[in-house]
């Protein structure tokens, strides 16, 4: 049997700073679900279809033809062969990813390929539905939080760190907002499992918080 952890939380918790370091020490694989949904995403974006047409959206998901691997120990992104590593993480691609990941057809394709990989491999999973859904008898569960001024604070410090302008307050705006259009939806909305751990990671440092998930591992 597999090992598996499985990370949920709102946008810009440190899921995926967390889960990578808790991958490597444990020598597991770190699979990041949002970049599917983003791979997704790009893939609606390209063909112009309304992210609020569900039948639009299903349909042209059937041609989507989405994959991950890894090179050099990084999860890349296959949509239809092609490499979408490098345009996932947008601030458009995020926020289409929430619309189109709400339809039960997008998200049964996604969650199969998560199932698959994780009945076969030892993993850090990452997601909205993880501990829910994809993985709910998964060996450790965590709810990674935050306040949303301290995830708009980190995000912000990202982008300017990277040279890039950015206005704090629109994205602490963003950032609630796409959690509500997450946690209200109908299907595999994001929230706690029962049997979680959750952790608010507002005031801990990244070697805190990981700590505490190697502790529940062990
Ligand atoms: O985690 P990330 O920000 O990359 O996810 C982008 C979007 O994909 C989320 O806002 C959420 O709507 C969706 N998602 C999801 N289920 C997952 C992972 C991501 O619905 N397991």
């Amino acid at each position: 049997m597999s090992y598996q952890i499985a990370i949920d939380g709102p946008a810009g918790a440190g899921k995926s700073t967390i889960a990578k370091i808790v991958a490597k020490k444990k020598e597991y694989i770190y699979v990041d679900t949002g970049a599917m949904y983003r791979a997704m995403a790009i893939h609606m974006l390209r063909n112009n279809i309304d992210p609020e047409d569900e039948d639009a959206v299903s349909n042209e998901a059937k041609n989507a033809d989405i994959s991950f691997g890894y090179v050099e120990g990084s999860q890349h992104v296959y949509l239809n062969g092609e490499d979408v590593t490098a345009y996932l993480r947008t601030e458009e691609t995020g926020n289409m990813a929430s619309t189109v990941s709400k339809y039960a057809y997008v998200r049964s394709r996604l969650v199969a390929i998560q199932q698959d990989f994780a009945s076969k491999n030892n993993v850090v999973m990452d997601g909205r539905d993880i501990g829910t859904v994809v993985l709910s008898d998964a060996d450790v569960k965590v709810y990674l939080t935050a306040s949303s001024a301290v995830r708009a604070k980190r995000r912000y410090d990202e982008l300017i760190a990277k040279g890039e302008s950015a206005d704090i307050e629109k994205i602490e705006a963003d950032i609630i907002d796409r959690d509500r259009q997450d946690m209200t939806r109908e299907v595999s909305p994001l929230k706690k499992a029962d049997d979680a751990v959750e952790i608010d990671s507002s005031y801990m440092t990244i070697e805190e918080v990981s700590e505490a998930i190697l502790a529940l591992c062990r």
